[in-house]
């Protein structure tokens, strides 16, 4: 007989926590947290360090589920897409990306995003749910598997696939903590990126927790331009949003990150360069310049290549660090802004 709690997305807190709810020891926790993140292992009979009579009671209160395991698409450029579909049906997305010495694995937040940005594909399908931490980490933890046959793991996250994290905070949070934890992922905070639409609350709230990297979708200069772009941002002005960023707590040595889409005739002046030269100094940051990627009937067409160079140009003639986001996976809508569920035989036109 097996249980019915679900352990798997529960962090080395919770997990001791449960244990000692149940009359057991702490360090009962701490050894499934281990072998369930570290060891990637599910089945509580093959934790072997616990006492054989110690797992039949486990099992007979507990699971541990990991998600069904995913469609995996791979793109020319070795761009790896994990189409993962939940217990209710629902898809969600996370690309790999290798890179030198490198192996980013991108993840999503939520089915959907609720705050309909114009130039993204997730925005334009809408809202459907949040995902849990199970949800979140699953995604994590399956990518890690399949990787570990190759002998190889995942170094880097960012949570740039669906969603916004921020509006999903306290599952963000958590899914954070177990990839940061020793006995977890155990993954460096400096190799782990929060990207966000930019909700001043949110960022206060996300830094008093955990301290990890920060990329800002910026893409626009003024509170008018911006939300004309991203309609939900009339409700975080500038001004607020600039001030919560300049209170984050970075890891040692890192730097915000501006993400920045250009889009044809609509941002990408050397004036719009120059205005975005002078926000990027209010906070230290560095930027990424994103080539937009299209995707059926968005409405904005990408800079031409000439634009481009003389914006980024712009930004090195006054001394800042910007580099032109190189688009991964786009043959297979992986590339950022593109996930939402289209059935897989669309794409492969
Ligand atoms: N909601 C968060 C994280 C997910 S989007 C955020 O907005 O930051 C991850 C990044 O992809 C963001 O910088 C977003 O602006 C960018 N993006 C969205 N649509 C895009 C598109 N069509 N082309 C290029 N980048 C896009
Ligand atoms: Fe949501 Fe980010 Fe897309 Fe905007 S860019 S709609 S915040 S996922």
């Amino acid at each position: 007989m097996t249980g019915t709690t679900e352990l798997f997305g529960l962090t080395r807190a919770q997990l001791e926590g449960t244990m000692t709810g149940l009359g057991m020891k702490p360090f009962r926790g701490r050894q499934i947290f281990r072998w369930l993140y570290q060891g990637l292992e599910t089945d509580l009979f093959n934790m072997t360090d616990i006492a054989k009579e110690a797992r039949v009671s486990l099992a007979e209160h507990f699971t541990v589920r990991p998600l069904a395991a995913p469609e995996v698409v791979t793109s020319a450029d070795g761009t790896a897409k994990y189409r993962f579909t939940l217990d209710d049906n629902a898809v969600i997305e996370s690309v790999l990306i290798p890179e030198k010495g490198r192996l980013t694995l991108c993840l999503s937040t939520q089915v959907g995003c609720p705050l309909g940005c114009l130039f993204c594909r997730t925005g334009s399908l809408g809202f459907t749910r949040d995902l849990t931490t199970r949800e979140i980490i699953g995604q994590l933890w399956a990518v890690q598997r399949q990787v570990r046959e190759a002998g190889k793991r995942v170094t880097n996250v960012v949570f740039m696939g669906m969603g916004e994290p921020l509006l999903n905070l306290g599952n963000t949070i958590d899914a954070i903590r177990i990839m940061l934890d020793d006995l977890g992922f155990n993954l460096s905070n400096r190799r782990v990126t929060v990207s966000t639409i930019g909700i001043p609350a949110r960022i206060d709230e996300l830094g008093g927790q955990v301290a990890v990297n920060l990329a800002l979708s910026l893409h626009a200069t003024t509170d008018a331009k911006r939300a004309a772009l991203m309609p939900a941002t009339k409700r975080w002005p500038l001004k607020e949003l600039l001030a919560a960023i300049r209170r984050f707590p970075l890891p040692p040595r890192k730097r915000i990150l501006i993400e920045y889409v250009l889009l044809d005739g609509v941002n990408d002046s050397p004036d719009d360069a120059r205005e975005l030269v002078k926000i990027a100094r209010s906070i230290s940051a560095k930027v990424n310049l994103i080539p937009f990627n299209s995707f059926p009937g968005a409405p904005f067409c990408p800079s031409g290549q000439k634009a481009t160079a003389a914006f980024q140009q712009i930004l090195w003639d006054h001394g800042m660090m910007a580099i032109i986001r190189k688009s991964r996976g786009d043959e297979h809508l992986a590339a950022c802004g593109q996930l939402g569920y289209v059935p897989l035989s669309e794409e492969d036109e």
